[in-house]
């Protein structure tokens, strides 16, 4: 290997090694800076002691964010920086070790704890969350550790005994969680996107509050320092609690931690290098009593913040499902409201009052919704959503709303009741659909289904047309004939009156007859909609083979009818039913066609079902039904037929669907096949519209 393909190689390495050792490094230098702020801060007599220590919160900061597998090279590289600061106040080495490996068990335990317990960020986004972080750094963590802590000022030489020094280390360590922990968790544990959504006026505002702080602390603690014997007044310590809240409830977790930390630093400091606070000339004492008053400050102060957060969290996360609510139902053409009954309050969202036709922040109430409905539908409407009040389950309706530019909207409804404890309801809420394109889709298919039909008659009058014209013959001779003969009667000398007579009556009925005729065809051949009506079927039967009479002389059918007495009407559209029982006879003619005649006998019946039905059936005793057929024959253009269509099944049965009813096409036991269908009786849902 050559020196230059070595060196090519050791470059990448030592690219990532510096990477590595990258973080370790920072977070060393942040370990000695820590240290040395706390110095600069103060110390107690003994020139070691720091009360306030941010190296072990340091180190916790940097072994959360660094993967556990990394972890002992943080602590390495902590060990120098540590050395660097202890030399500098004259630490010998025994302490000095002691004191290094309960930072580093106090950042480990801690940052273990919780990596473990709190996983998520926020990290002190919620109040328990915020419980949990001071319950284990503030509280648990220090008192452990502070049993090998309180060695390092005995294994120094200096006096005091060991319980005074568990306090201290206890004190100083759980301040330092309680207020650089949560500004390194808050200020740096977030996303920057969350900072950069701080506008300029919040930053004025924030350091306005921070500079108000230092001002307030520093004249609060001087004004009371040194006044404990004459008329010291513990009130002036709060003088900066207004403040600090103002800081939690502005800017949440950030702002509270971030107050405590300046009020801690300055009263410290004060304390440490200037007079005495609480008691005269005992340092030591002044500053475990205002550690004890900062750590009674700092536990509720964050927990409040970190509870303003979470409201804070819970409100922009309903505000956003409810705005994506919105969304979807507004894409959906979906208009959400709610009706208060006790006030008559309306509330309803912006794509609701445009289908109403009014503008997106129009004022709203129960008058103008009532208003925009179509007055035909207006009552039946108010009635489904009071309904809705008072039954127990969703109601849905659908009615028409007029626009202001005169146009029609149809929405259906579905309205529900809210109930309050005593289950009584105190509001009704809904959503309207817009439904008009389906309702437009649906008239469009109504009017196809009804053209299509009519093609169909025609088609059948087609069919028919040669029997039609010979049905129409007899009657025009026989007007021929008696005309010719009224003539010569005429003709005679002495004309016979009474035979005249007759032979002019005989005119007038044939006469009617071929007008029956006419009549019957031009009524089937109408395409206009009628309104639906009480249909007696034995006489629609009956016309229907009034229809086919010629056809069925003509191909040599006989036609049974066996009409059940006294049935009740059926209602709907009479010329489409007798279309139906049209196609099933000439369906039958045609199964028929190679049956001997002897056996040629088409049986039409009607009856009453139970459950209210009543039934039309045509009975052949053809081949039946095939395989294919049974399975097909309802499919539009599936035919057996040379010359078939395949259309008079499929027709029928939307027909007869249309009318609430049922088309049936089985095989008979006696051979041949039974077509049928059933009918409501009286359906009032109009089935031809
Ligand atoms: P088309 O009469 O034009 O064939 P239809 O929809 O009326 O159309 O009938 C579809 C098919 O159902 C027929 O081609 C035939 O095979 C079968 N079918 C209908 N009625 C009968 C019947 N009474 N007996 C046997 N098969 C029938």
């Amino acid at each position: 290997m050559t020196a230059i393909s070595h060196s090519r190689q050791s470059a990448p390495r030592l690219a990532s090694a510096l990477l590595v050792a990258r973080g370790p490094l920072v977070g060393a230098l942040a370990y000695l800076i820590g240290a040395e702020s706390a110095f600069l801060v103060g110390t107690l007599s003994d020139q070691i002691f720091a009360p306030f220590w941010p190296p072990n919160v340091i180190l916790f900061g940097a072994l959360l964010l660094a993967p556990t597998s990394r972890w002992w090279l943080y602590i390495l590289a902590a060990l120098p920086a540590h050395v660097i600061a202890e030399l500098h106040v004259g630490m010998a080495p025994l302490p000095m070790a002691v004191a290094f490996a309960t930072n580093c068990a106090i950042a480990l335990i801690s940052a273990f704890a919780v990596r473990r317990l709190v996983a998520e960020a926020p990290r002190l986004g919620t109040l328990k969350k915020a419980a949990i972080y001071v319950l284990v750094t503030a509280l648990v963590s220090p008192a452990v550790v502070a049993l090998g802590g309180a060695f390092v000022p005995i294994l120094g030489g200096a006096e005091g005994n060991y319980l005074i020094a568990w306090t201290q280390w206890f004190l100083s360590n759980s301040l330092g969680f309680l207020t650089l922990g949560p500004i390194f968790l808050t200020w740096f544990g977030e996303s920057p996107r969350a900072w950069s959504m701080f506008s300029t006026a919040r930053w004025v505002e924030a350091a306005v509050i921070a500079a108000t702080l230092v001002v307030v602390s520093a004249l609060a603690f001087h004004l009371a320092a040194g006044t404990v014997e004459v008329g010291f007044m513990p009130a002036l310590l709060y003088a900066p609690l207004p403040l600090i809240l103002w800081a939690a409830l502005r800017f949440g977790e950030k702002g509270a931690s971030g107050a405590i930390l300046v009020v801690t630093v300055v009263l410290l400091s004060l304390a440490l290098n200037h007079s005495s606070l609480f008691v005269a000339s005992d340092p030591e004492r002044n500053v475990v009593a205002l550690q004890i008053f900062l750590i009674a400050l700092a536990v509720p102060v964050l927990l409040l913040g970190a509870t303003i957060d979470e409201v804070r969290r819970a409100e922009a996360a309903t505000r956003e499902s409810e705005t994506r609510m919105q969304f979807a139902a507004a894409s959906a053409n979906i208009g959400l409201w709610s009706f208060e009954r006790a006030s008559g309050r309306v509330w309803a969202t912006a794509h609701c009052r445009s289908l109403l036709g009014l503008a997106p922040d129009a004022p709203l109430s129960r008058e103008i919704m009532l208003q925009s409905m179509h007055p035909d539908d207006r009552d039946a409407a108010v009635e489904a959503m009071r309904s809705a009040a008072y039954a127990g389950e969703d109601v849905t309706h659908e009615f028409r709303l007029l626009l202001p530019d005169g146009g029609v909207r149809w929405v259906r409804v579905r309205a529900r009741a809210d109930r309050d404890d005593t289950g009584a309801p105190f509001r009704v809420s809904g959503v309207f659909i817009d439904i008009t394109s389906v309702k437009v889709a649906e008239q469009e298919a109504d009017m196809q289904r009804r053209e299509l039909a009519h093609l169909m008659r025609v088609s059948v009058m087609g069919e028919l047309s040669g029997a039609m014209a010979h049905e129409l013959n007899q009657p025009l001779t026989a007007i021929l004939s008696n005309a010719e003969a009224t003539r010569l009667l005429l003709a005679r000398p002495s004309p016979d009156l009474a035979e005249i007579g007759d032979a002019v009556g005989d005119i007038v009925q044939e006469s009617r007859r071929a007008g029956d005729v006419i009549a019957r065809l031009r009524s089937l051949l109408k395409k206009d909609a009628r309104p639906p009506e009480q249909i007696d079927l034995n006489a629609l039967t009956r016309s229907s083979l009034d229809l086919l009479h010629s056809e069925l002389i003509a191909r040599r059918f006989r036609a049974e009818l066996r009409l059940a007495p006294d049935l009740p009407p059926a209602f709907g559209d009479a010329v489409q039913l007798q279309q139906v029982v049209l196609n099933l006879v000439m369906n039958a003619m045609d199964a028929m066609a190679a049956t001997p005649l002897p056996q040629r006998t088409i049986t039409i019946d009607t009856r009453l079902l139970g459950a209210g039905a009543l039934e039309v059936g045509v009975l052949d005793r053809g081949p039946g039904l095939g395989r294919t057929a049974q399975a097909r024959a309802f499919e539009p253009f599936f035919t057996t037929k040379p010359e078939g269509l395949g259309l008079g099944l499929s027709i029928c049965s939307t027909i007869v669907g249309a009318h609430g009813g049922q088309l049936a096409l089985v095989n008979d036991p006696d051979g041949g096949a039974r077509a049928s269908f059933s009918l409501p009786v009286r359906h009032m849902a109009v089935a031809a519209k």
